[in-house]
């Protein structure tokens, strides 16, 4: 099969359509690495540029708040809202300058959480008005707490607005387990961990009428990564929702569903494979990444202990200076990376490495 070819900036409509088509014919997903600011955002960009594959670079709200600034106060969502337009922005821009497609989205949106998203539609639609196209590709839904017919009629009505301006919604069909963002599922009921093809099937059916679309549906995976055995992963539930809406429907594809596999770090690579075989096409890391990011710093500030106690004064003499080792240059470039290396692994596990070409005419 030919490699498919990017220009690079943002990905999105019938393109990302494309994308998430290939990345299933060729049996690879993109990973969807989180990010908070402008290093780990430098991190996903020079990962991309190095794997020659796109990247999806992903904003959580307390994420997008933190690009804006955490000490910004967050009434109605604002700082999240502002977070995520002046993210969206910076990485569309330097985009360009890696020369590296994009896909940019927004991670779990609870139902009290929607002001934010919200926010967001907003501000795409003007987006749209502006330049023809959105300024995001996709944003999540994750109402996956709320009975299934209304998570499904409200990202219906999502949806709608959503592809009005060529955007995805990704929507979560059933729990995924462990902590993140401040949202704690470590208690959640086991057999909510893993979806039913049943409910997939009416996710389906509702939702094609109406635009573009992925989803997140629970086989027991988990945010955060904890000690082994704790994370049964049963991906069989991917292909079983693929079979009851390929056999209920008759798709022109026996894949028809583009799925997203929630919580990735830490998994076995025979089960992320098997997952990517099913139909997997985005792969969400973060707390791996966020480990890789924070292990060099701490590496540094362990060896250079004698030269950060003050700025005057080490080992090598008590007048001596320590600017270059305090400047925090210094050891943001090393979790930079950290976490570039981590992504490329990434990206070799999910059968992506240099599955593209890039074109920049
Ligand atoms: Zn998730």
């Amino acid at each position: 099969m030919d490699k498919l070819s990017l220009r690079p900036g943002l990905i999105w409509g019938s393109q990302l359509e494309d994308v998430f088509s290939y990345c299933k014919e060729c049996l690879c997903a993109l990973p969807a690495v989180n990010v908070i600011g402008s290093s780990s955002i430098n991190a996903a960009l020079i990962a991309a540029k190095e794997a020659q594959a796109p990247i999806i670079i992903q904003f959580s709200n307390g994420g997008a708040h933190f690009n804006a600034g955490k000490l910004l106060p967050n009434e109605g969502q604002r700082a999240a809202i502002a977070g995520s337009i002046a993210g969206a922005y910076h990485i569309a821009h330097l985009a360009q300058e890696y020369g590296v497609p994009v896909i940019l989205h927004t991670d779990h949106c609870a139902k009290k959480l929607l002001p934010w998203v919200d926010g967001l539609i907003k501000a795409g639609e003007d987006h749209y008005k502006a330049y023809g196209k959105p300024l995001y590709s996709s944003h999540m839904l994750d109402l996956s707490e709320e009975p299934l017919e209304e998570n499904i009629t409200v990202c219906q009505r999502y949806l709608e607005r959503l592809h009005a301006i060529d955007m995805f919604l990704e929507m979560e069909l059933g729990v995924t387990g462990g902590e993140e963002d401040g949202v704690d599922n470590t208690e959640v009921d086991s057999t909510r961990l893993y979806t039913q093809p049943k409910e997939v099937l009416q996710a389906y059916t509702a939702l094609k009428e109406v635009g573009r679309f992925t989803v997140a549906a629970a086989f027991g995976n988990t945010h955060g990564v904890y000690k082994p055995g704790n994370v049964k992963l049963r991906p069989i539930i991917l292909k079983n929702s693929q079979n009851e809406v390929y056999t209920n429907i008759h798709t022109d594809n026996p894949r028809p569903i583009h799925f997203v596999f929630h919580g990735g770090s830490g998994s076995e690579k025979e089960k992320i494979s098997e997952a990517v075989s099913y139909g997997v096409v985005k792969f969400n890391i973060d707390t791996d990444t966020q480990w890789a990011f924070t292990r060099p710093v701490r590496e540094y500030m362990d060896a250079k202990h004698d030269f950060l106690m003050s700025q005057v004064g080490n080992p090598e003499g008590s007048d001596k200076p320590n600017k270059k080792y305090i400047d925090p240059r210094a050891w943001l470039v090393l979790a930079e990376k950290g976490m570039k290396n981590r992504l490329i692994e990434a990206y070799k596990d999910l059968n992506a490495y240099q599955k593209f070409i890039f074109r920049y005419e």
